[in-house]
């Protein structure tokens, strides 16, 4: 069999496309096995959304070669802004006092994909030295084996088999891959949907983002260049359906009121999208030769935008592994100490921003007095204490566990 591969990863979405990047210096057989072509309408990774990066995130995208692709459409953000509707504990986190040029960087999904996809070598079969992508590619079936794993696959009218020692999940939320390796995921519905849009406020937002915590579940407001700002709108499903109904200026008016007038009067709103919100969490990181990296481990509410900046850190933590074997000259890949190495080296990190996000979807949706007061006292002590900035900052930056070395701006070769 010609389609011999060390590494096959499924899914060329953020995290899957980042991981064959970092991979590709090594000098390796890489596959990238991917649906939907990165500039097609339908591609639900690089879509209409806008993500917020933290500087971590960055220091990675530049150890890609690609942040200077992205750097021209990335919007600091400067400042934090966090508040409950009707109560008057506010919390600010400023990037100035914890002596850094910007918290993070918001920069458009699409450009992104554009950045990551334009360094891989091709689509539909054209292969560089180390690295082969497969796209527009639909997978028929995925046999885990001992010794390598065997994807089917169909490019075109072809049908394609793919032998490699490590497969890799970055196929999303529904992971196909997963699933094949017998990983339960738990998913918990929070009934909540995102209505996503940009908006044209008076103001200029000052490069501030605004997390603001409603009745009806939290809004963000994020920075974007030309004094836009993107807006994550949490409604109930009923809600979210009404709310892509309504007139601009009904949904402007619903919006005046849930934010308020920091930023003057809301003056235009673009097309809106709508996300269901859930948790899913992958019981396991990994399982025989099987790697789950990003959504397809833990797909999270988008409340502290903590999604992507987590899988760009899983990608990073195991491509920094494979380095290490590589170099070693450990060529069987696929052993159980790559892989108990990648779940204790990610299960730190995974564990403690699922659980932050979680607790902040839970605590801020909650109707109860008692609950709403607690977080109200919360907020006000937050914006107090600089060590719980700081725990926070670390946190959200993945640097409350042992951080990988593109994330330190450190190169793998
Ligand atoms: C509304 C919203 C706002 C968000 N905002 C932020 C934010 O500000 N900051 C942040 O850090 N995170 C954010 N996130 C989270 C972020 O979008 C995800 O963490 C990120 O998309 C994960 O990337 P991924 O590559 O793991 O998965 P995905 O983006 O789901 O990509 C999966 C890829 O796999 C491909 N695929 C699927 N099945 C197959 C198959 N069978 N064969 C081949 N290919 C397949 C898909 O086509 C896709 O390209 C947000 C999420 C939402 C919903």
């Amino acid at each position: 069999m010609n389609n011999r591969y060390d590494v096959t990863i499924v899914g060329g979405g953020m995290v899957g496309a980042s991981l064959a990047l970092a991979l590709m210096p090594l000098g390796l057989r890489v596959a990238l096995v991917e649906a939907i072509p990165y500039d097609s309408a339908a591609q639900p990774s690089f879509d209409e959304r806008t993500t917020a990066i933290s500087n971590g995130s960055r220091r990675i995208l530049e150890g890609l070669g690609i942040w200077s692709a992205i750097s021209m459409a990335a919007t600091p953000i400067t400042k934090i802004h966090i508040s409950d509707q009707g109560h008057f504990g506010f919390a600010r986190v400023d990037a100035q006092e914890r002596g850094l040029v910007a918290m993070g960087y918001v920069i458009p999904n699409r450009v992104l994909g554009a950045a990551l996809w334009r360094r891989l070598p091709g689509v539909a079969l054209k292969a560089s030295e180390n690295l082969t992508v497969y796209c527009p590619a639909s997978i028929e079936h995925v046999a885990p084996g001992e010794r390598s794993c065997r994807l089917k696959i169909t490019v075109g009218p072809a049908q394609s088999e793919l032998e490699s020692q490590i497969l890799v999940a970055a196929d999303g939320v529904n992971s196909v891959v997963r699933q094949a390796f017998g990983i339960e995921a738990l998913v918990r519905d929070y009934g909540q949907t995102a209505v996503i849009t940009t908006v044209l406020p008076q103001r200029f937002h000052d490069y501030v983002a605004y997390e603001r915590f409603t009745a009806s579940g939290p809004l963000a407001l994020l920075p974007l260049e030309g004094g836009r700002c993107t807006l994550v709108l949490t409604l109930s499903p009923e809600a979210a359906a009404a709310a892509i109904t309504w007139s601009d200026a009904e949904f402007l008016r619903e919006l005046q009121q849930r934010f308020g007038f920091r930023l003057g009067r809301f003056l235009q709103v673009g097309r809106r999208v709508t996300y269901p919100l859930s948790l899913t969490q992958a019981q396991r990181t990994s399982a025989g030769r099987c790697v789950i990296v990003g959504n397809a481990a833990q797909g999270l509410h988008p409340v502290a935008g903590m999604g992507f900046n987590l899988g760009l850190r899983d990608a990073a933590c195991l491509a920094e592994l494979i380095a290490e074997r590589y170099k070693e000259g450990t060529w069987n890949l696929g052993d159980s100490g790559l892989m108990a190495a990648y779940d204790t080296w990610r299960a730190s990190d995974r564990d403690g921003i699922i659980a932050f996000t979680d607790t902040l979807v839970r605590t801020f949706s909650s109707p109860l007095r008692a609950v709403q007061g607690l977080r109200n006292f919360g907020l006000l002590a937050f914006d107090l204490l600089p060590p719980a900035k700081s725990a926070l900052s670390r946190l959200s930056a993945g640097m409350a566990t042992r951080v990988p070395k593109l994330a330190r701006g450190v190169r793998l070769v």
